[in-house]
């Protein structure tokens, strides 16, 4: 078998498995058509069976060898199939889902519940899927129990006994506006289930109050396994400070060009709100087909005849009292092509909340994110690619729906309609934001209290909200920042292509390939499209920069042997200190170094070094920064022994290039 048809099989492997254990969440985009028989389960053995499953398929992925690096394509899938790996790795090890955060087995309970009953078409198989899920939910939080013990968090807890305040009315009115869709004679049977299962849930609730004191307190993922996550999941070029720094650029810039425009629109009425949902629905329809024109118009992106449309539909009565959910919507799915996507809409009405509202005054705001959602996923579903076809991490989905935004704000979709540019500045104020809350969090930069009062300052929003809300950021580390940073990278990947080549850069082409390949992380996709040297397309990687760090240090020692200092100061920083292992005072700079250098007896009067060994190495690199520590033995001529060193580096990124700033040297014999 060539590698790629390999690389194919473990894929489809992989997949299939994944459809079976991935956990379910409230995220509309990682959702997956799950085989027919699917329940979640969480056990400490579903556990550990998942971790061995997946080494296994890390084992089969080490094997394969990409003989020829010019073969992009494939690069590019090997590299997708090593972070949704990664991903499961940072669900089950890193973030322990399964038992730092209660609301993860809210999901996996009525959450499921939900997923099943977002298609439009309730048929008698939604019945029974529902009907098999809430027979699980007994098992489920037997296991949420157990795993949690000890572990939970104690904020997140709070949080999840407020989802559940009203459980058993939810579920039971839930319950009966679907009898409906159920044969007479089985009604009775279905409502007294859904009790029995809402009951399941009233009793884990109580759980919760009962042992709140005994949870921790919740702590961040820190820096370090956020930079991992980074690195090999999202596949993120920037620092976690350079991505606060643009959060906050992109939020000073929103927040001045929102009152630019209100001031510009100040005397401009703001439109009526439609009847109710059917109507909304049907303006809805209309601009979709203009959206869609428009990207044809305007040359920006092709609308295949074959690709559905995104339409709103009145939302359901037996989805409204679980909304709070997940988003109410459905983006159908692989086997889905000729279906629609759809986004439930509530009931018009006054004091509504914001997103609602002005949803309801021009759907083209849902039409430029959702639809672009939609679009995007229904488009790379058709992937020629096999590995692209799935979703593994949604910084490049959310970031081309939030590019799309501001593309058709640019491009004059809304210059009909002012209080929707307004929107769209509000829009981007909360998407940058949301970087700097998710990053700060993620880091330990910001308590969950500190991202509250941030919040709340800046949005402005009340407290409690405000608390719940970074809360709901604390539990999903790195997907607050997708939509900025998505953004931002595809930015950098438009200029940069244009300015490589002006005369054949097209809007539509670009456009196209971004959004067939919509699940594919923008730095490969920049690296595929505009054919950037093979050593560059893991600029990030972490064993790339160890590697490189540990290649370093033997060129300075070689340096040292050919008596080269030039050479070996190259990978010096100017202001770099060391401590020497016989000097007592700490040494500045190069200068000092080089004062040191001349200070020591010279090689002709001491013993000649014959060869150096640099062994042990332990590198740990954190954004800008790298920690190296390892160990050197120094061989003499002449039957002198051995000279036992040990040194502790650090390293930083100047210029593209990493460089010593502080070294510890010390003889231990
Ligand atoms: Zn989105």
């Amino acid at each position: 078998m060539t590698a790629e048809a390999t690389l194919e099989s473990l894929a489809s492997d992989f997949w299939k498995w994944r459809a079976w254990q991935q956990p379910r969440s409230h995220d509309d985009i990682p959702r997956l058509e799950r085989p027919k028989e699917w329940i979640p389960n969480w056990s400490k053995e579903n556990v550990s069976t998942y971790l061995s499953d997946l080494e296994n398929f890390e084992r089969r992925l080490n094997e394969i060898e990409i003989t020829n690096p010019e073969h992009r394509e494939i690069l590019v899938d090997y590299k997708l199939l090593k972070s949704a790996f990664a991903r499961v790795r940072w669900e089950i090890e890193y973030l322990e889902m399964w038992r730092r955060f209660p609301r993860f087995y809210i999901d996996q309970t009525i959450g499921v519940v939900f997923d099943y009953l977002l298609n439009p078409n309730v048929t008698r198989e939604t019945v029974e899927h529902i009907q098999r899920n809430l027979n699980n939910f007994k098992t489920v939080l037997t296991h949420a129990r157990q795993n949690l013990t000890g572990y939970a968090f104690h904020e997140h807890a709070t949080v999840s006994i407020e989802d559940l305040g009203n459980i058993d009315s939810n579920m039971k009115e839930m319950g009966e506006a679907l009898l409906e869709f159920i044969s007479n004679e089985k009604q009775a049977s279905f409502l007294s289930r859904v009790s029995e299962a809402a009951q399941e849930l009233v009793d884990f609730r109580e759980w919760l109050k009962l042992n709140l004191s005994s949870f921790v307190p919740a702590s961040s993922i820190g820096e370090k396994s956020f930079v991992w996550f980074l690195q090999n999941v999202a596949y993120i070029p920037y620092t976690p400070s350079e991505m606060i720094s643009i959060g906050e650029i992109e939020f000073d810039k929103a927040t001045t060009f929102e009152a630019i425009f209100e001031n510009k629109y100040k005397d401009k009425p703001i439109p009526h709100l439609p009847k109710n949902a059917t109507e909304q629905s049907e303006n809805e329809s209309k601009l979709e087909q203009e959206v869609r024109d428009f990207y044809e118009r305007e040359n920006l992106l092709t609308q295949p005849e074959s690709l559905g449309h995104y339409l709103n539909a009145p939302r359901p009565k037996y989805l409204e009292p679980i909304k709070w959910l997940g988003v109410t919507d459905d983006l159908t799915g692989p086997s889905r092509l000729d279906e629609d996507g759809i986004s439930y809409v509530p009931v018009p009405r006054d004091g509504m909340p914001y997103f609602y509202a002005a949803n309801a005054r021009d759907p083209r705001a849902g039409i430029v994110h959702e639809g672009a959602h939609y679009q995007q996923l229904a488009l790379s579903w058709r992937n020629p690619r096999f590995i692209r076809r799935h979703f593994y991490d949604s910084g490049v989905n959310e970031g081309i729906a939030f590019y799309n935004e501001e593309l058709m704000l640019a491009a004059g979709l809304f210059i009909d309609a002012p209080h929707s540019q307004t929107l769209m500045y509000n829009f981007m104020k909360l998407r940058a934001l949301r970087v700097i809350i998710d990053v700060s969090l993620a880091t330990g930069r910001m308590s969950i209290d500190d991202a509250a009062n941030y919040l709340s300052k800046k949005v402005p929003m009340d407290w409690q909200t405000a608390h719940e809300e970074a809360v709901f950021f604390a539990s999903f580390p790195g997907q607050g920042l997708t939509y900025q940073i998505g953004k931002s990278q595809i930015i950098n990947f438009m200029a940069e292509a244009r300015r490589r080549n002006p005369s054949e850069f097209s809007l539509r082409k670009i456009h196209d390939y971004l959004w067939i390949n919509g699940n594919v992380p923008i730095s490969l996709l920049k690296w595929e499209y505009l054919k950037l040297p093979v050593d560059e397309i893991f600029p990030q990687d972490i064993s790339h920069i160890k590697e490189i760090i540990w290649k370093n240090i033997r060129h300075m020692l070689d340096c040292y042997l050919a008596k080269d200092r030039k050479n070996a100061d190259n990978h010096i920083a100017e202001d770099v200190t060391l401590w020497d292992s016989v000097e007592p005072q700490l040494i500045f700079g190069l200068r000092g170094l080089n004062a040191l250098r001349d200070r020591r007896p010279s090689s002709e009067n001491g013993p000649k070094v014959l060869s150096i060994e640099n062994l042990n190495p332990v590198i740990d690199v954190i954004g800008e920064i790298a920690i190296a520590r390892y160990e050197l033995l120094i061989h003499f001529d002449g039957g002198i022994p051995d000279e036992h060193i040990r040194n502790t580096a650090v390293w930083r990124i100047i210029n593209g290039a990493w460089k010593v700033i502080h070294n510890h040297e010390d003889v231990i014999s």
